[in-house]
């Protein structure tokens, strides 16, 4: 992960552009950032770019497994700079704020269905929802 992001981008044989590493630090920066935020952090960093841009690097990126992409129900597409680790998330219900929470057991997939019926499964993707901390909180006083 601490790797030279250039070096990254060569190794998966993607062209180094400004803006390709430009949206690797904004994720790197902010993890679970939304396209937008993307955006608007790569837009102060080397000038204008369209969203379509931001979104096409956003698309080559994550394909290339340099980013993970995650959608929880009712928010948009967020990203991140951790992947291949089988980490999960808990989102709260109230707020939106979203925070990685290390996987129990480890390697993926780790919930095996009832049936597989004829399935190769290899994930199980995990999202706990409830409340954050200040949320619970916030509730107990009024
Ligand atoms: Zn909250
Ligand atoms: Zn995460
Ligand atoms: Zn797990």
């Amino acid at each position: 992960m601490g790797a030279d992001p250039t070096e990254l981008l060569r190794q998966r044989g993607l062209r180094v552009t400004a803006q390709r590493l430009a949206v690797l630090r904004a994720v790197a920066d902010t993890p679970h950032v939304t396209a937008d935020l993307v955006a608007e952090s790569v837009r102060g960093e080397i000038g204008s770019i369209s969203v379509q841009a931001v979104y096409d690097a956003l698309g080559a990126l994550t394909e290339n497994g340099l980013l993970r992409r995650l959608e929880p129900a009712g928010s948009p597409a967020r990203y991140e700079r951790r992947v291949g680790d089988n980490h999960h998330h808990l989102v709260c219900r109230g707020c939106g704020r979203m925070v990685d929470v290390d996987c129990a057991v480890g390697e993926a997939p780790c919930l095996t269905p009832a049936e597989e019926l004829g399935y190769e499964i290899d994930e199980a993707e995990v999202i706990y929802w409830g409340r954050c901390p200040e949320c619970v909180e916030e509730k107990g006083t009024t």
